[in-house]
Parts: structure tokens; C-alpha cells; sequence
């Protein structure tokens, strides 16, 4: 299920919002390995990846700039000597550039494209990596933007609901003309097919959008209280989380109304 080329190192560092831990991600590639999401400064788990690559890095890519993606970037970048890539100038080496919509690699046989996918944070951004072209070996790197399950947040006031829909819309339209290209997630397990996953997001998305809609036009205006409305019986731990989304949808709604 996970593409032929690539390897999954997973964090110890579990917890609500890391589900199982950060997952980092090995692509192989002639010229060195490309690493995406180093996640958390935990000195195991660096080894673990060095030792995953042979020490052999071309590059080190972030899916957006969250602690527990990048935190231990630049310690990694030191231990492999490989530049870090990101959205923002303030995570990437000082000699490399920051990641555009549609940069790509061509290394050998593997092809390695970025997609801007902000919404969850303004700096997220997508992967996308083929071996070969038209043999379906292919996967899609989601940082936070799609997990593995359950729902992304929308970190308001940094993320925003309009450009997490539109994210997601381009998604389902570039995914709608291949064969099932697996999801290979910040956090959480794999998913055999993106498309499913990331058109269930699009309308789970739209409907939480229409609940907190409903919840204002009953009179309810206060974040806490359109939370308790829609996110009804969610645990504390997790409460903050749902402040920031409810927090985000609103904002979302009162822009386009
Ligand atoms: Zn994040």
C-alpha cells in the first residue's frame, strides 16, 4: 500500500493531535534520499531516520512549519548535511530556496512536485511523488492537511476555511484523473485511495461550516458557545481544537456573507 519507493519512519510522540506520533517519510531516490517532515527534536528519532537513508539525504521538506513536523529539521539538516525546504523563508537553509506551488525534481525514475495546500496553516503545502510514469506507483504526502483519520483543524487566526476548501477542491480535481493514488499523512495510518478521503474531508468540512452557519442565524454569536453547540460531548483535551476550527468558520462565514 505504501509506494514502492518510499518508507515510513514514524515519531515517538503520540498524543491528541499526533494520533499515533509524526510520521516521516522516505522517499528513495538516485541522487539521495528526499525526507519529508523530520518531525519533533528527539534525538532517537533523528537516528532512526539517518540510519533509515544511510546517512544519504538530498533535501529535507516540510509540510508546514508546526513543531511537531519541524522542530527537528535543522539538527537533522546537520547530522546529513542536506538543506531544509519549506513554504517560509524562516525554516528553509539559507542556501536553498522556499517551495513554490509546482516546483519540481526530476531525480532518475522518481518525480517529486509540490502542491500549495494552505488552510490548515497558511504555509501548508502537499506532496506529490511518482516512480516511473503510468505505473500508479505514486503517493501523496499530506502533512497536516489530511490525516490519516478523524478531521484536520483549521489553526485560526493562521488558517483560513476559504483557502482549506479551495485546497481541498484542487486536490479532488487533480486526484480525479489517475488511478488511486495512496495518502501518506502527517499523523495516522495510510490510506489505499486520496480521492475518497480528501472528498470526505471537502463535505465534512462544508457541513460543520453549515452546522456553525445554523448555530448564528439561532442567535448564538459566542465562539464557546457555537462550539458547545456543534462539537457537543467532544472531550476537553481536544476542545481547543474545536475553538480554533469554530473560530476559523466563522470568520469564514462572516467574510462571505
Ligand atoms: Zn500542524
Amino acid at each position: 500500500m505504501i509506494p514502492s519507493f518510499v518508507s515510513l519512519v514514524r515519531a515517538d510522540n503520540p498524543g491528541p493531535m499526533t494520533l499515533e506520533g509524526t510520521n516521516t517519510w522516505i522517499i528513495g531516490a538516485p541522487s539521495g534520499a528526499l525526507v519529508i517532515d523530520p518531525g519533533p527534536l528527539m534525538q532517537e528519532h533523528l537516528d532512526a531516520i539517518a540510519l533509515a537513508t544511510d546517512g544519504k539525504v538530498a533535501g529535507i521538506f516540510l509540510t508546514h512549519g508546526h513543531l511537531d513536523h519541524s522542530e527537528g529539521a535543522q539538527r537533522f539538516s546537520e547530522m546529513v548535511k542536506a538543506p531544509v525546504f519549506a513554504r517560509l523563508p524562516e525554516f528553509t537553509s539559507k542556501d536553498a530556496a522556499p517551495l513554490d506551488d509546482g516546483f519540481q525534481i526530476n531525480d532518475g525514475e522518481v518525480t517529486f512536485r509540490v502542491i500549495a495546500t494552505p488552510g490548515h496553516t497558511a504555509d501548508s503545502i502537499s506532496f506529490f511523488a511518482e516512480k516511473g510514469s503510468d505505473t500508479g506507483d505514486t503517493g501523496l504526502f499530506t502533512g497536516d492537511t489530511i490525516l490519516g483519520r478523524g478531521s484536520s483543524i483549521v489553526a485560526y487566526p493562521d488558517g483560513s476555511v476559504g483557502a482549506y476548501l479551495a485546497s481541498l477542491r484542487a486536490l479532488s480535481a487533480m486526484l480525479g484523473s489517475r488511478s488511486p493514488v495512496p495518502l501518506l499523512p502527517g499523523h495516522g495510518p495510510v490510506n489505499e485511495s486520496s480521492l475518497p478521503v480528501v472528498d470526505q474531508y471537502l463535505s465534512h468540512r462544508l457541513e460543520r461550516v453549515e452546522q456553525v452557519r445554523a448555530a448564528m442565524a439561532r442567535g448564538i454569536t459566542d465562539i464557546e458557545a457555537i462550539t458547545d453547540d456543534v462539537y457537543a460531548g467532544l472531550s476537553e483535551n481536544l476542545k481547543w481544537a474545536a475553538l480554533l476550527s469554530v473560530h476559523a468558520q466563522v470568520a469564514y462565514i462572516n467574510e462571505s456573507a
